[in-house]
Order: C-alpha cells, then sequence, then structure tokens
C-alpha cells in the first residue's frame, strides 16, 4: 500500500518536523498550509524532504480551514517551483494559471454525501482532465461504500486516481484502498492530527492494511457497544484487525453481501432490523441459526457467506459461568422474539423443561411449534428454577419496568436478564432483592462476542480483553 501522510500545522518549522518524521513511513507528504496564520514567504525549507511532496491549501468549501482566495495564486507559483504536485480544487479560480502544468492534483471532497456511481465516475472523469482526479466523499452507509468500489473498479482503466471515503465508514476505503483502486491512501502523521474525517494515522494504517476487517450491520447502528468490545480484543490480541460499524439500511443488504466479498471482509454480526432477512442473501445457513430463525454472525471464507447465531453459545457460557445446568429445570422464559429462541435452542439442547411467556401469545406458539416440549403460559403462575428476560422491559430507552412480579423471585433461583444496558435493570434487582442469584446481559453479550471472534479468527480472546471496556462504558 503507497502512503502520504497529510501534514497540517501552524507554522512552517512544525509543518517541517512533522514531515521529516512522516517521509520515514510514507512514499509521499502532503502539506496542507490552510491552517498557517500567514502563507510563508520562504518555501525552500521544504526542498530538504526525500520523498514527493504535494501542497495544499484547502478552503472552507471543501474541508479545509483556508478562507478565501487573497494570496492563492502568488502562493501556488511560488509552490509550484519547490513542490512536486499541487492540488487544487475542482471550484479552484486558479485553474486557468496552471493549466497544463505537470504534477498537478485535481480534487473534489463532498462533505454532506456520496454520489451514485456514475456521478463519481463522472466527477473523476472531469477532473482528468486538469489533472490526476482525487475525490472524497462522505460515506453515509454501504450503499454509498458499494458505489465509491464500483466507480473505482469502473475507472481505473483510464489511469491513475484518488479515491476515498470520509466517516467512520471511510476508514474501510483507506484499510482497503488498494481494492479500491487509489493510487495512495491519506494518513496522518499521528493519532490526533487527521486532516480529514476517517483518515487513521500512519502506523496504524500500516497495522491494518491486509488486516482483519470486521463489524456490525444493523440500521442504526452507531451506539452499538461491539466496536468496542470488538476493537479492545483486537488490540489486547495484538492481531491487526478493525471492528467497524457498517450502516445497512433496509434494502441495501444485496450492496453489503457484495462488499464483503469483494473488500474480504473477514465477518460481521447483524442486528436490527436484519437478522432474520440477511438470510436470503448468505450461501448457508447453519441449523443452529435456522432454528432460531436468526443469523447474528456471518463468516465469509473465501467469499462463500455462512450464517450462524452466536446469541446460543452466549446463552450456553453464561450458564456455565453461573455453575449451572439446566437438565431438568422448571425454566421460565419471558418474551419470544430471538433471544428467547437463542434460550430455547440451548436449554433445549440440555434437557430443561421451558416455560414461555409473551405479551402476543400467538408467537409464543411459533416458538414451541420449532421447539417440541415448550410450554405456553397464559400469564405469570407456578415456581421456576430458572428465569430468564428476553423482552426489552427495563432496557435504556424503554420503561423502567419488570416484566414480572417481584414475588415469583425466591432464593436459589437464577435470575437471568438478556439486557445488558444498564447492566443491573430493575428485573435483576427485584430478583436479587428476593435473594435470587442473578445474572446481567453483559455475560451474554461478552460470550457472544468471543464466540463471533473464535468464528472469524480462529482465536479466543480472553473473558477480560472484552468486559474490561464495555463495564467501563456502561
Ligand atoms: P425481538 O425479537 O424484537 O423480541 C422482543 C420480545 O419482547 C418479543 O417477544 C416482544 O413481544 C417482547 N416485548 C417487546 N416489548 C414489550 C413490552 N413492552 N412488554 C412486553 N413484552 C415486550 O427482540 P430480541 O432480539 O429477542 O431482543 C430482546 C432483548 O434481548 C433486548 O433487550 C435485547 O437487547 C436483548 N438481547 C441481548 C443480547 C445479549 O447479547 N445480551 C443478545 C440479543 C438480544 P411481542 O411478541 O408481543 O412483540
Amino acid at each position: 500500500m503507497r502512503v502520504c501522510v497529510s501534514v497540517m500545522e501552524d507554522s512552517v518549522e512544525e509543518a517541517i518536523s512533522s514531515a521529516l518524521a512522516a517521509q520515514e513511513e510514507a512514499e509521499l507528504v502532503e502539506i496542507r498550509f490552510d491552517r498557517m496564520a500567514h502563507l510563508p514567504e520562504d518555501l525552500s525549507p521544504f526542498q530538504g524532504l526525500e520523498v514527493p511532496i504535494i501542497a495544499t491549501l484547502r478552503t472552507a468549501a471543501q474541508g479545509g480551514s483556508f478562507q478565501g482566495d487573497r494570496d492563492r495564486k502568488e502562493f501556488f507559483q511560488k509552490a509550484a517551483r519547490v513542490f512536486d504536485h499541487l492540488d487544487l480544487e475542482d471550484d479552484s479560480v486558479l485553474w486557468d494559471d496552471f493549466q497544463g502544468m505537470e504534477g498537478l492534483i485535481c480534487s473534489h471532497h463532498d462533505l454532506e454525501g456520496t454520489p451514485s456511481k456514475e456521478g463519481i465516475v463522472r466527477l473523476l472523469e472531469e477532473c482528468s482532465t486538469r489533472g490526476m482526479p482525487k475525490a472524497a466523499f462522505l460515506l453515509n452507509d454501504v450503499r454509498d461504500l458499494r458505489a465509491l468500489l464500483s466507480a473505482g473498479r469502473e475507472f481505473s482503466s483510464q489511469g491513475e486516481f484518488l479515491l476515498m471515503g470520509m466517516g467512520e465508514l471511510g476508514k474501510l476505503t483507506r484499510v482497503r484502498s488498494e481494492e479500491i483502486g487509489s493510487a495512495f491512501a491519506y494518513a496522518s502523521p499521528s493519532r490526533g492530527k487527521e486532516t480529514a474525517e476517517g483518515q487513521l494515522d500512519v502506523a496504524t494504517l500500516h497495522r491494518l492494511s491486509g488486516a482483519t476487517v470486521t463489524g456490525i450491520v444493523g440500521y442504526p447502528v452507531a451506539h452499538s457497544a461491539s466496536p468496542l468490545i470488538h476493537n479492545s480484543a483486537f488490540d489486547y490480541m495484538d492481531i491487526p484487525g478493525i471492528y467497524l460499524p457498517l450502516p445497512t439500511p433496509e434494502g441495501s443488504l444485496g450492496d453489503l453481501a457484495g462488499l464483503l466479498r469483494e473488500l474480504d471482509i473477514r465477518g460481521v454480526n447483524v442486528t436490527i432490523p436484519h437478522k432474520r432477512s440477511v438470510m436470503d442473501h448468505l450461501d448457508e445457513v447453519d441449523e443452529k441459526a435456522r432454528l432460531v430463525g436468526a443469523v447474528n454472525t456471518v463468516v465469509n471464507r473465501y467469499g462463500y457467506l455462512t450464517g450462524t447465531n452466536t446469541d446460543v453459545d452466549g446463552v450456553e457460557k453464561t450458564f456455565q459461568t453461573m455453575g449451572v445446568d439446566p437438565a431438568d429445570r422448571e425454566v421460565l422464559v419471558l418474551g419470544a422474539g430471538g433471544a428467547a429462541r437463542a434460550c430455547c435452542y440451548y436449554l433445549s439442547q440440555e434437557g430443561a423443561r421451558i416455560h414461555l411467556l409473551n405479551r402476543t401469545r400467538e408467537r409464543a406458539e411459533r416458538v414451541a411449534e420449532d421447539f417440541p416440549g415448550v410450554r405456553v403460559l397464559d400469564r405469570e403462575s407456578g415456581d421456576y428454577d430458572i428465569i430468564i428476560n428476553c423482552t426489552p422491559l427495563g432496557m435504556e430507552g424503554f420503561p423502567d419496568r419488570s416484566p414480572l412480579s417481584p414475588e415469583m423471585f425466591h432464593p436459589g433461583q437464577m435470575v437471568m436478564d438478556t439486557i445488558y444496558n444498564p447492566p443491573m435493570t430493575r428485573f435483576l434487582r427485584e430478583a436479587e432483592e428476593r435473594g435470587a442469584n442473578t445474572c446481567s446481559g453483559i455475560e451474554m453479550l461478552i460470550y457472544q462476542a468471543i464466540a463471533a471472534f473464535e468464528v472469524w479468527t480462529g482465536l479466543s480472546p480472553p473473558y477480560e480483553a472484552m468486559s474490561g471496556p464495555i463495564r467501563e462504558g456502561l
């Protein structure tokens, strides 16, 4: 991967010092002059750099901080004598003055969104009439990423170009810049010195080139705790890898499946609203996920996509950690959605006697059809060894209510919540007050994540590597 480190400092001295360090790790260095209070008169100090250098004076309209066109022409005329490349925006008024010059980069930045594939190709074509075309777009979701990738593939026969995404999803275009066809990837000299949203620092970019890419597919996904969990596991295990939110609106799972294969994304977790619909876009769905009726994890083995369900593993490991064997125990499961079905899968395999109580009885009956032996209740009644909440009642953003009366709890019971935010729900608090042994949904969350990480990498991160950051975050 060829890398250009983008240096943006307040003074020439600072820029030189940063560029000298950057050239050790990069094939090119870009000097962004737009933050300097005064444009420098003397650019000769930059002649000492040993890699090709780009002079850029990015305007505010295109994501920089240079105001107005005051001294621009004079500055670029001087820069042309020292720098190998000048980066001029496609809407710059200076094109007439620099037309036909060697080493020009014609750049376009859209800080709001991404056009269609055809729109991107058209922009690259227009820019290429003036210099090496460069285009950067804010990627809002996987459809934008697919458009960018397809445009890169289509334009690649027409010569060298620079193409990248901005924003969180844009990180993927930097890590996989070669697949997109970009001549090089921009990076910051160090963390915190980024010149564009989604840019990575040069050390991280090198480390992640060819790394294991994973992520979470859903809509929305910005709130998900999974990136925190998995990225800390990659760090702890010292494996080059990244886990990114992959916002996937309804109707765009086809784009997502294409991206998994084309960008060699090793695997993804799947959340609302795609846990069921994603099945139509996979090559195979394993027996566990089919019976649960939900895929929460996809693994990509050389383009062959398999769906599985690691929520089941999450439930199983939680029981093992609690030291509870559900065989022949009376278990009450509250809810009849994906989490409840994952519990039923594990519990029925272990030979538990399952009782299901759900707001909508018909949905519980459908679960009972798939898991023979499950008994559907009309109302809360009976005495249980184990109770599991699989409804969102008590979750952040939902009413602070328990799905069960406190009278249902007693000492010696195992009471588990699948909710992990907040870690202590009213349901668990009332169970604890009545002497039950409780367990938060954090355990299930961590163990399902460990199982997914194992499926993708073949490696098993320790529990602490994944639980620490999430406990701190909640
Ligand atoms: P789901 O498929 O939408 O099912 C939700 C279930 O809760 C349905 O049975 C629904 O009943 C019931 N429900 C919803 N609102 C209710 C209310 N106001 N009162 C009573 N019942 C209500 O969701 P899911 O994927 O199973 O997730 C359920 C919970 O599990 C969520 O809190 C989620 O965060 C948690 N979860 C945790 C993990 C983890 O790793 N810790 C993993 C997966 C899920 P109806 O059938 O009547 O709609």
